[in-house]
């Protein structure tokens, strides 16, 4: 029962580390709750798992630190990842913005994990429920097995009902490290009040410029029938603080000065017309509604349809909160990346004890960020234990 790493939790962080380890000849033990390995990878990308991003660049993290993630994310890249899955035959096909998919399904990906385990020598143990953890003289120990070394990966409390928990800052905690405050990152947001007539466009999307402080996505939005959504907002939501405006460019290629020049070009032609050519109907209405300029632009001044130019090219809304955990698809903040080395990931405080993954505050975009994050991040510290 004597290892050289004991990896907590067998989600896509935890594999990979696991996997590189055992191939560095390393004994190696995985521990997982749930009753099968890599189940977020496997509910990933619609099923078809965005498994990495080939514009992965640090800016596109949020951290505490935005420089922790630097040497990670540059030792083991997307090409390191991709050169992995296309050894094992897996068919792959690049979306929109450098996001790789596989052809077929997520299994494949989960498969390629457990096959490279397997290649390692890694025992893995599912339905394992992990106890009280020990720590003296130089060694971890968890149950029975010990080690020298002791890996946290078990990711953030996001999506509950797939076993996503907060173990990792319990632990960390326990250990002495600080946790930066956990929240729900790439969310759905809630809407209420004045905006509650936009409930009413629910299931319409359309493509904007989503802006939250300095922070802009230009993707789609999706109107839901608790508020926003859609890649946009999701993108934005990780920067979103309580309290704080989203606002919502809806005409982002219309040039400065377009609805007044209009009024020029088509004097009958009516504010919720010209809407309604550039947007879905549904919400081309909403917003006339909204706007409330009755009448042909012959009879607006130019200050009126200046006016209604600029709501519509910074349109706020406030945001009541986020749909929470049970929605959001990354948990933002975790683990201090203070307390740990950015080369091996390892607890200053704490030689043995290592952090990787989701558990770590560093969030990716939405994209394929994510898993590059928990690849890199896993690879770090495989090269350590
Ligand atoms: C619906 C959805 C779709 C997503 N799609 C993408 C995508 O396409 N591309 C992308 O880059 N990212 C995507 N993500 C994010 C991505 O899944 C995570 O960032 C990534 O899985 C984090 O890896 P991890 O190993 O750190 O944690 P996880 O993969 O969550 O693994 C943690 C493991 O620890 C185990 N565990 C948790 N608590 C305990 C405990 N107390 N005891 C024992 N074991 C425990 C869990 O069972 C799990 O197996 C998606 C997330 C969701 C929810």
């Amino acid at each position: 029962m004597t290892y050289d790493a004991i990896i907590l939790g067998a989600g896509a962080a935890g594999l990979l580390c696991a996997a590189s380890a055992g191939q560095r000849g390393r004994r190696v033990l995985v521990l997982d709750h749930a009753p099968e390995v890599g189940r977020k990878i496997l509910i990933s990308g619609g099923g078809r798992c965005n498994f990495t991003n080939l514009g992965t660049v640090p800016e596109r993290f949020l951290s505490q630190n935005p420089h922790f993630a630097k040497s990670a994310l540059s030792r083991y890249t997307p090409h390191d990842f991709l050169a992995l899955v296309e050894r094992h035959g897996i068919a792959w096909h690049e979306k929109t913005l450098g996001q790789l998919f596989c052809d077929g399904s997520a299994r494949q990906i989960v498969a390629m994990l457990r096959d490279e385990c397997a290649r390692g020598g890694v025992e893995i143990r599912c339905n394992a429920e992990i106890g009280a953890i020990g720590h003296g003289d130089g060694r971890f120990r968890v149950g029975a097995a010990s080690a020298p070394a002791l890996v946290i990966a078990t990711g953030g409390p996001s999506i509950p009902k797939m076993g996503a928990t907060g173990f990792a800052y319990d632990l960390a905690r326990r250990f002495g490290l600080k946790v930066v405050q956990p929240r729900p990152a790439l969310v759905p947001l809630t809407l209420a009040g004045e905006d509650l007539l936009f409930r009413a466009l629910s299931g319409v999307s359309a493509d904007v410029v989503a802006s939250c402080g300095k922070a802009a996505f230009r993707e789609a939005a999706l109107f839901t029938h608790r508020g926003l959504s859609g890649p946009a907002i999701l993108q934005v939501s990780s920067y979103w603080q309580h309290g704080q405006a989203i606002d919502v460019d809806f005409l982002p290629d219309r040039a400065p000065g377009w609805l007044p020049a209009a009024k020029a070009a088509h004097p009958r032609a009516t504010v919720r017309r010209l809407l309604r050519e550039a947007l879905p109907e549904r919400l081309a209405d909403v917003l006339a509604d909204r706007l409330a300029i009755d009448g042909e632009l012959a009879a607006q001044t130019d200050r009126t349809l200046a006016a209604a130019q600029a709501r519509l090219s910074q349109w706020r809304f406030v945001p009541t909160g986020s749909e929470g955990y049970a929605k959001a698809e990354v948990t933002a903040g975790g683990i201090s990346t203070a307390e740990l080395s950015s080369r091996t990931m390892e607890a200053r405080k704490v030689p043995g004890l290592y952090a990787i993954g989701e558990a770590v505050d560093v969030t990716g975009w939405l994209g394929g960020y994510n898993f590059q994050w928990a690849w890199a991040s896993g690879w770090a510290a495989a090269q350590e234990i």
